[in-house]
């Protein structure tokens, strides 16, 4: 019989799968901080790859974490412009740094648990060089103002990233750097979180996930966890684009779901199309697992969930099944990031904005929460919000098995002040 637990009986997985976790990573409650090297010093709206190649300072950074008492460092060591911040044969390392391996030795010697994020489906630079395995429009439509029309690939213009140029280099040179560049500029910032980037827009791509890209993904993520000392590795992006509802009707995405429900439900609307979505995401977990679990056994697995809708968006749009995915992966990061679409530094109303999402995450938590069947570990935002609406998340949004915070640059001094005392509190010797 499995015994239910805590955030009042919400949550579906036993005290023994929690225990075990806990046994594995050393700790009875993570304290997490992350980090995403390539998004430069300041908050996540830039790609840096200078920054991360000459300035990043890793025992400054592992420093300043064992200093506010985080017993855990969340390390992105895929993006999702697809660069490979480790020794790769396989990957792109646009840094030429291993930024992993550095991360790695000084974690060790600070005591520090190390977890790492994958983005997995969204990646730029596969998307470049690989445009027949990004994912295929299955009708056409507009989109944050680009039209795209039934089979074309949905390569778009990247939502949260811009690149400023390096000095003395041309915007052509750049490209031949970062190949999904393009001469697209946004001069201005603005406040919705969709708006908040300036500088030279990137191309994003979501990969198809019935295409070679899995394979390759799950090549690199042998190679990370053959290489390095990974106790945790959660897959990031372990979905389909969640700004369209037509992906992905590639002509092998078509013959498989033909294959398997014959020529009676509709491609894009029936309920088969999205079992078949969800069974694809599914699948590619399994595959992931596997093949971690085969180079070792007591790495932890995870996946980063987006709240939401369960039918409108889960289902229909991005594709993970929430039970099914927990059912194989180790644990589940819900990402808890209200204060990220508003926040009350941007004027009243964006405050209630971000008070509205923080109402309806735990409305959406409480109602579906019981779908998890693994242990959670919700990640919050520390960066684009303010103190209060910091703390108000951690607290809010700990399960009980602690809480990672999101990221590093673009805490204010005022957040790392608060982050330190609380880490005192609940986590100090
Ligand atoms: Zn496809």
């Amino acid at each position: 019989m499995k015994r239910k637990i805590s955030w009042d009986n919400y949550f579906n997985y036993s005290f023994e799968d929690l225990e075990k976790i806990k046994e594995i990573m050393g700790i009875d409650k993570v304290f997490a901080m992350a980090l995403m090297p390539v998004r430069g010093k300041e908050g996540f709206r830039k790609l840096d790859y200078e920054f991360a190649a000459n300035e990043l300072d890793v025992n400054e950074i592992m420093d300043k974490i064992q200093e506010c008492h985080f017993n855990t460092f969340g390390l992105v060591i895929k993006d999702t412009d697809g660069a490979c911040v480790w020794d790769t044969d396989i990957g792109w390392n646009p840094t030429k740094r291993d930024i992993l391996g550095e991360f790695c030795d000084a974690a060790k010697e600070r005591d520090i648990r190390l977890i790492v994020s994958f983005t997995s489906m969204n990646d730029a630079y596969q998307g470049s060089i690989h445009p027949e395995r990004v994912s295929v429009h299955g009708k056409s439509g507009k989109k944050f103002g680009q039209k795209f029309k039934a089979g074309e690939i949905s390569t778009h213009f990247e939502g949260e990233m811009r690149v400023d140029l390096p000095e003395n280099i041309s915007i052509e040179d750049y490209k031949k750097k970062i190949p999904f560049l393009t001469h697209h500029k946004d001069e201005k910032k603005g406040k919705a979180r969709s708006t908040r980037g300036k500088g030279y827009k990137p191309l994003t791509s979501f990969m198809c996930p019935n295409s070679e890209h899995v394979d390759y993904l799950i090549e690199l993520a042998k190679e990370v966890v053959n290489n390095y000392p990974i106790k945790t590795f959660i897959a990031d992006y372990i979905r389909y684009d969640g700004a369209f509802t037509d992906l992905c009707a590639c002509e092998s995405c078509r013959n498989l779901f033909r294959t398997k429900y014959g020529t009676a439900p509709k491609i894009l609307t029936s309920s088969e199309w999205y079992d078949f979505k969800e069974d694809t995401i599914v699948n590619y977990a399994k595959k992931l697992h596997y093949a971690i679990k085969e180079k070792n056994k007591n790495c932890i697995t995870g996946w980063f969930c987006l709240p939401g809708p369960k039918k409108r968006f889960t289902r229909r749009k991005i594709a993970q099944n929430w039970s099914k995915l927990s059912n194989i992966l180790d644990i589940v990061s819900p990402m808890e990031y209200p204060y990220l679409m508003g926040t009350r530094d941007d004027g009243w109303f964006w405050g209630k904005v971000g008070d509205f999402f923080h109402w309806y995450f735990i409305r959406n938590m409480k109602k579906r929460a019981h779908e998890f069947n693994s242990p959670v570990l919700t990640i919050t935002n520390s960066v684009e919000c303010n103190r209060l609406e910091m703390l108000k998340q951690i607290n809010s949004f700990d399960f009980g098995f602690g809480i990672g915070i999101f990221k590093y640059f673009g805490t204010s001094e005022s957040q790392w002040k608060a982050l330190k005392t609380y880490g005192k509190k609940e986590f100090g010797l």
